[in-house]
């Protein structure tokens, strides 16, 4: 049996160029855990793929011992020194959180975007937060020990965010886990427990935990460590959007996996696919290095496609544009080669706040998205409250807003602007304030009548006419007003709407959600949730060709512009304007470069003729193999 992490090969990594690292020889202080239930065989474990490569490398296990803190009250005498021992751990937090910042310089520059803003989020909440506010709280009118009252808070606080409810599921998690994050560090801190090294992992491994918090991710060398594979953890959750961040393939949620592997035991983890094979023998073994070897060859060719243009063989230009969520995320859209951001979504403005933001603060912030796209294209929409969203400042009354019993019908996106006209005269407002400073078009969401798009047109020409009566310069032709096509209501009244609009973008996740009748975030019906069901293509189909007519620019900004596979059917249908997360846009760019746009209409024309989604998924998915054309 290998349990011996001499005996194991050196470890490969698909990540950078192609490499054979030296393990290291140090000696972890830990001696090599023999699991329960481990075989000494090959073993292939399935998780979640969250960072796609391949590692090939010994396996090092850094479980992490759990802090001993038993629940534990204290007599009235000690409130004072329970006190201090809380503001001590807290202090403690803090310089352990001011180190990891330090050290994020030595990362990659979007590993730092991403944790920076997170350790910031840590450091605020051992600020005068909630969950010290609550814990000194506790401490004294419920007589509780430090550790107990931070646990009790932490524990209240995440079961308020995860009652909320937010569609974002995946966001609440994260938040959640945010709160029991920093408890956990205070109570470590609190209980003199150690924190789980990663000093000793050997270069070239493949570390194997039971979970790694987002602040353990922190600490990885991306250029010594192969891999990570963890038995818990999701796709969406800081950990894996930090993996991704540092580029380390990596697998998480590997059921059974710390019982089944021991240090050393030799693993080819993929993290595209999600798998992770334990010991592997030689065929597992010669599969796993052709795999990082092609890896590296497609990572290669990616890159290179930044400066090539999205041309179809025929000579068709296509645009790849950008999903933005938040400001973080612009040297994100650099790097992928973006022309232009097709979808500002500007709730990230209106979140995590107790106030509204006010013209003021929004110019600032549209002006800095604005200077740093330069001349590209960028299409801010307003804002898109969906009566659910955690946006406390709307919830809470301030503007008040009413949900009503379905959010998802009532008073969302542009609805609620048209009821609340304040709001939406400051978006405006802002965004022509800095109009100039670049080429920016205006985005309408949720609508479904053309007199909607009428009302906000005269909201939108009165804000210009006072601006420029208080002197502010505005260009000759205002930003263009444009509609999301979000509901089968609009796309059925895409005619009518056109004539109110100056662009078209169509939001594909919510007309699927309306279409079908799916709640786009809701697990047990995830199954039905389809964009290529022929009701949703139709009605895409009905939007597009309305815009086409008017010679009226259309794109499509849902999350299946992302998606290679389903390039071909948008080009056949007439679009030429694709925005997506801008991680997609190598690929997708790949994509567009392989098609012949006659083939693409042939192609779309025969999807159309197609009232079974089954079949409609089989030609899509068969795209390129000639199944399209039996
Ligand atoms: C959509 O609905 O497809 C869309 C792009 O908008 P959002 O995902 O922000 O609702
Ligand atoms: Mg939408």
């Amino acid at each position: 049996m290998k349990n011996d992490k001499t005996e194991a090969p050196a470890g490969l990594s698909a990540r950078g160029p192609e490499r054979e690292a030296e393990r290291g020889t140090e000696r972890s202080p830990e001696p090599p855990r023999r699991a329960t239930g481990r075989k000494a065989r090959e073993q292939v474990i399935r998780g979640i793929p969250v960072s796609p490569g391949i590692a090939i490398g010994p396996a090092y296990d850094t479980t992490e011992v759990p802090a001993e803190a038993p629940r534990r009250g204290i007599d009235a005498a000690e409130v004072e020194a329970e006190r201090q021992r809380l503001n001590d751990a807290v202090a403690l937090s803090r310089k352990q959180l001011g180190k990891l910042r330090a050290r994020l310089g030595v990362l990659p520059e979007e590993a730092q975007e991403e944790l920076a803003p997170l350790l910031d989020a840590y450091v605020l909440m051992l600020g005068n937060s909630r969950l010290l506010r609550g814990a000194r709280k506790r401490i004294e009118s419920e007589l509780l020990a430090a550790e107990t009252a931070v646990g009790d808070e932490a524990e209240a606080i995440a079961a308020l965010i995860l009652a909320n409810r937010d569609d974002d599921r995946a966001g609440l998690k994260r938040r959640a886990d945010e709160v029991r994050e920093i408890a956990r560090r205070l109570t470590r801190n609190l209980t003199a427990t150690p924190f789980r090294s990663l000093k000793g992992v050997p270069e070239g491994a493949i570390l194997v935990a039971e979970e790694l918090t987002p602040a353990d991710a922190a600490l990885l060398d991306p250029s010594r460590i192969a891999g990570v594979a963890t038995d818990e953890g999701g796709a969406d959750g800081h950990t894996a959007i930090m993996l991704r961040a540092l580029g380390i393939p990596s697998v998480l949620g590997c059921a059974g996996l710390t019982e089944s592997v021991v240090r050393g035991d030799q693993v080819v983890l993929d993290g595209g696919a999600g798998t992770v094979v334990l010991r592997p023998g030689e065929k597992a073994l010669e599969k796993g290095r052709e795999a990082l070897a092609a890896f590296a060859r497609e990572r290669a060719k990616l890159a290179k496609l930044r400066r090539l243009p999205a041309v179809t063989t025929d000579g068709e230009e296509v645009e790849l544009q950008a999903n933005l969520e938040i400001p973080a995320e612009l040297p994100l859209i650099a790097q992928a080669g973006a022309q232009g951001i097709g979808l500002l979504r500007t709730e990230f403005l209106f979140m995590n706040r107790e106030d509204l933001p006010d013209e003021e603060a929004q110019t600032q912030a549209y002006a800095q998205v604005l200077e740093a796209m330069g001349s590209d294209p960028v299409t801010i929409r307003v804002l898109d409250w969906g009566g659910e969203k955690d946006m406390e400042a709307l919830s809470q009354g301030i503007a008040p807003t009413h949900a009503g019993p379905n959010p998802a019908l009532g008073l969302r996106g542009l609805r609620l602007l048209l009821k609340r006209p304040e709001l939406l005269e400051a978006q405006f407002a802002a965004i022509l304030r800095v109009a100039e400073k670049g080429n920016v078009r205006i985005l309408l969401p949720l609508v479904t009548n053309p007199s909607e798009v009428k009302e906000a047109r005269e909201i939108y020409e009165r804000v210009a006419k006072r601006l420029k009566r208080k002197g502010v310069h505005l260009p000759e032709r205002l930003p263009e007003l444009g509609v999301m096509i979000e509901t089968p209501g609009a796309a059925l009244a895409a005619d009518a709407i056109a004539l109110e609009a100056d662009f078209f973008a169509i939001g594909t996740n919510d007309l699927a959600m309306y279409t079908l009748a799916v709640d786009r975030a809701e697990a047990e019906v995830s199954h039905l949730y389809d964009p290529l069901h022929p009701a949703v293509l139709r009605l895409m189909q009905f939007a597009i060709e309305a815009a086409l007519r008017l010679r009226m620019p259309v794109s499509v900004c849902g999350e299946m512009a992302g998606n290679p596979r389903l390039v071909p059917l948008l080009l056949g249908l007439g679009i030429r304007t694709l925005s997506m997360n801008a991680s997609a846009i190598p690929r997708v760019k790949q994509m567009v470069r392989s098609l012949d746009i006659g083939d693409c209409a042939r192609f779309a024309r025969r999807v159309m003729e197609q009232s079974d989604p089954q079949r409609i998924h089989e030609l899509v998915m068969g795209f390129g193999t000639g199944a399209e054309k039996a």
